[in-house]
């Protein structure tokens, strides 16, 4: 039996769904398909209009049709004064959180897609003039549109597939997982993020890791050197594979030369500081490594910092490799 799977897009950008498409493989439908997974509706992928999308909801409802995962992309609109009103679902009048409380109520699996749909994310941010929130969160706090004890049809609270957009892997293995029946609470972290990419950081991989170890920092947007000691990278903090996993199998934003920003977070949207710097205290970064103590970070700092050899401080502040590797003879004698 096929994983029936329907996508729904409330207060998002639609990005999610366009990093879906940028899936690694040159037949999307056919990937689904191998893997038992089913699409039964989404709003860009599928041909079927409106009132056949609001009989398939009423199907799902009455139970006529299974609904194995509802996959909700982007945050809840809760306003105004509570009413959902401030996003309806065309042709039906009535508030999508309604929709998204009544289909949630019957789904086997209930997924956020992007972290708008798992925390509340960009749509959040500010003021929140629409009362936006997550699914189950909002920011960090749990509770959001279906509340802290929700727990979908097989027994999982709802699955956060965080990120700004969120990485088309993760969508397509969290899904092949749930059509396998091989995703347990235990691979939920503790946000209920997948594990198999909320263990990793992205600074695993970056390939500025050799500026960091000797805290080779970048002082302009165009340098190699490291970003995260001027301009406000957080890869050492955020839980992703972006390093490793790469977009479009060739990048990241580190890779193109962006700071990471913790986009599977909660919060990410409003830091309290420029996304492009890094906030400091007495000249040491606030936003330190996750795991370190911060009388050692300064140790090291201090230290790695004295050891640099020439090469890579030099490259550090260049957009292009100044200094080569010296080449040394590597036979063993
Ligand atoms: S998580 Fe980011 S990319 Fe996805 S819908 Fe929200 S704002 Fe757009
Ligand atoms: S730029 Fe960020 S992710 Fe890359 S090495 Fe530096 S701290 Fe780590």
């Amino acid at each position: 039996m096929a994983l029936n799977v329907l996508w729904l897009q409330s207060g998002g950008c639609g990005g999610c769904s366009m990093s879906l498409l940028c899936a690694d493989t040159t037949d999307f439908p056919a990937l689904l398909r191998s893997n038992g997974i089913r699409l039964l509706w989404h709003p860009a992928l599928s041909l079927a209009g409106e009132q056949d999308l609001i009989q398939l909801l009423e199907r799902c409802l009455a139970g006529q049709l299974q609904l194995d995962a509802l996959c909700i992309e982007g945050a809840l609109l809760r306003g105004p004064q509570g009413t959902g009103r401030f996003h309806r679902l065309a042709g039906t009048g009535v508030a999508m959180t309604d929709w998204v409380r009544r289909l949630a109520g019957v789904a086997a699996h209930v997924v956020a897609v992007g972290s708008c749909a798992a925390w509340g994310g960009i749509t959040t941010a500010g003021r929140n003039p629409t009362d936006a929130c997550g699914l189950q969160y909002e920011d960090d706090q749990p509770g959001g549109l279906l509340g802290t004890d929700f727990r979908a049809g097989a027994g999982l609270p709802v699955i956060n597939i965080a990120g700004c957009p969120t990485h088309p892997g993760w969508v397509l293995d969290t899904l092949m997982m749930l059509a396998a029946h091989q995703l347990t609470e235990e691979d939920l972290d503790p946000l209920g993020r997948p594990r198999f990419y909320a263990d990793q950081l992205v600074h695993h991989a970056c390939t500025r890791n050799e500026y960091y170890e000797y805290k080779a920092s970048a002082a302009k947007p165009t340098d190699l050197g490291c970003l995260m000691e001027n301009m406000g990278c957080k890869g050492t903090q955020a839980h992703a594979d972006c390093n490793t996993r790469l977009w479009n199998g060739d990048g990241s934003c580190l890779r193109g030369g962006f700071a990471c920003i913790n986009c599977t977070a909660p919060g990410f949207q409003s830091p309290g500081h420029p996304f492009h710097i890094t906030p400091k205290l007495a000249g040491i970064p606030i936003g330190l490594p996750v795991d370190m103590p911060k009388a050692w970070f300064v140790a090291l700092a201090s230290l790695s910092k004295s050891a640099t050899p020439r090469r890579v401080k030099v490259n550090s502040h260049s957009d292009h490799v100044v200094l080569p590797p010296v080449a040394r003879k590597t036979r063993l004698r």
